[in-house]
């Protein structure tokens, strides 16, 4: 499974680990930083937990960590920069919002200039669309908890790179202890052979529940990297092999229409995570960004009222058919 992930993403290895969070907790400081400089420049991601497990991480290497994952997130080469040296200012999530952070080469080019490892977490594109190793990404993450594995029955991770970064990798798993059990390690495989076939349905009832719920009264804003309205999607188009099947859903009606509506949904089951051939619906106040307060979620743009979608490979028309009876139960006078 491990040639397979490294042979999807042009690598030269992989080490798959027991989940998505010990992927992340594996990678070892570059023999050649300096500790006391430590920094972490990221989008705010889909949970606290990755800052955390970062921050620890930093603790462990004898270094109070600056992280800057507040602070940053989407723009180029410069905000990054910025961002490492404690002078950008932006909140903008890229989960679950959407947003696409690029244009990479240069983005890479000033992080190697500032001695950084640039880590892309690539769950939510997969290789099928996105190689960040291509893009001059030192190593790359992945849940495969959500799209690699596809059918959420199963808990992995995956780091993939090569020479002696994912070396380091490899040694601390072993050392540590989070390997992925055989079993697992099948489920992932099992799944992987499917995970083209698997994206581009994603990506087909993406764009097509995205559309539909832009022209629905009770909705005041659709999130969806493929749709012309969302502000990176120009960049997504050059960027990326397709737009995936993560969607955000606000609706007019702020927090109690989300609760209405999440309870009528059928098809659409609620849960936390992602990724799987069933449709999964979440509220990010509930769930990935519990932790901050809504003042917070407010600035961040995740208004309460939000929805995100994992969209699954149903049927487009079901699951239309889904929201609708969901959605039109709603007052038109949700402002
Ligand atoms: C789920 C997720 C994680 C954490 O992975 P687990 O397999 O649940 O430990 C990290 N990053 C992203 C983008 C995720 O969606």
């Amino acid at each position: 499974v491990e040639r397979r992930i490294a042979a999807l993403e042009g690598a030269e290895d992989a080490v798959v680990t027991a989940s998505g969070m010990s992927a992340m907790a594996m990678r070892a400081p570059r023999a050649a930083s300096k500790p006391a400089t430590t920094s972490i420049a990221s989008p705010m991601t889909c949970t606290a937990a990755p800052a955390s497990s970062w921050s620890t991480n930093c603790r462990a290497w004898g270094s109070a960590p600056t992280y800057r994952g507040s602070l940053l997130a989407t723009g180029g080469a410069d905000r990054l920069t910025a961002a490492v040296r404690g002078s950008s200012s932006r909140r903008l999530p890229s989960n679950p919002l959407l947003r696409v952070l690029g244009p990479p080469r240069p983005i890479a080019r000033a992080a190697r200039r500032i001695g950084a490892v640039v880590v892309v977490d690539s769950t939510f594109a997969t290789p099928i669309n996105l190689r960040p190793l291509e893009h001059g990404a030192h190593l790359v993450v992945h849940s495969a908890t959500k799209y690699l594995g596809g059918h959420s029955d199963v808990t992995a991770g995956a780091v993939v790179g090569g020479g002696t970064l994912l070396a380091s990798v490899r040694d601390r798993t072993r050392i540590f202890g989070p390997s992925l059990d055989p079993h697992a390690a099948w489920l992932v495989e099992r799944g992987i052979k499917t995970l083209a076939v698997r994206m581009e349905r994603h990506e087909r009832n993406g764009h097509a529940v995205a559309e539909w719920c832009e022209a629905h009264p009770a909705v005041r804003q659709v999130y969806y990297p493929g749709l012309p309205s969302h502000p990176d999607h120009a960049l997504a188009g050059r960027l990326l092999g397709g737009y995936g099947g993560m969607l955000g859903v606000e609706l007019r009606g702020g927090g109690e229409a989300a609760t209405r509506v999440v309870r009528r949904l059928r098809l659409a089951r609620v849960a936390s995570s992602l990724g799987g051939v069933d449709t999964l619906v979440s509220e990010p106040r509930h769930t990935s960004h519990m932790a901050m307060t809504a003042q917070q979620r407010e600035q961040a743009g995740i208004r309460d009222g939000f929805l995100r979608f994992s969209l699954g490979i149903e049927d487009a028309e079901d699951i239309i058919a889904d929201l609708r009876q969901a959605l039109d139960e709603e007052p038109d006078d949700g402002e």
